[in-house]
């Protein structure tokens, strides 16, 4: 646990929150702003910061709950879709350094667009650009 960890605090129970899922690696509850009703966020109990942090177990026991929370959610508020995302690190946008899964349901007009609408603009890239980034992160998986 990182004493300074909103999260962390949460989920040791200093801190309460509107829990709607739990077990052994995972908790879910609703975010304290939530972007529509029912945002719910997925967290994995021991503190990690990225995704990249979370060891393999608890990364699958981290998306087998996000598998379940999101019909779940969706059912719930009655909405016909969901955004799910992670902000994963600071210069994404994460505010808490403790990795959390957004679960944001969406509605018809509700204005929030797609992930592509975060982005401005888009690189223009070549084929040769193209095939080395496709071998450069190929030889890193
Ligand atoms: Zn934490």
């Amino acid at each position: 646990m990182d004493e300074d960890c909103i999260f962390c605090q949460i989920v040791a129970g200093e801190i309460p929150g509107r829990t709607v899922y739990e077990d052994d690696d995972v908790l879910a509850f609703l975010d304290a702003n939530p972007l529509a009703e029912g945002h719910t966020l997925v967290i994995p109990k021991e503190h990690h910061e990225r995704l990249n942090d979370v060891p393999a177990d608890k990364a699958e026991s981290l998306y087998s709950t996000l598998h379940e929370i999101v019909p779940a959610v969706e059912d719930a508020v009655d909405a016909p879709a969901t955004t799910v995302a992670f902000n994963n690190g600071e210069a994404a946008g994460q505010e808490v350094p403790h990795v959390h899964g957004h679960v944001v349901p969406r509605f018809e007009g509700d204005g929030g667009g797609p992930i592509h609408g975060i982005f401005g603009s888009r690189p223009g890239l070549s084929d040769e650009e193209l095939d080395e980034i496709e071998a450069a992160i190929d030889e890193r998986v």
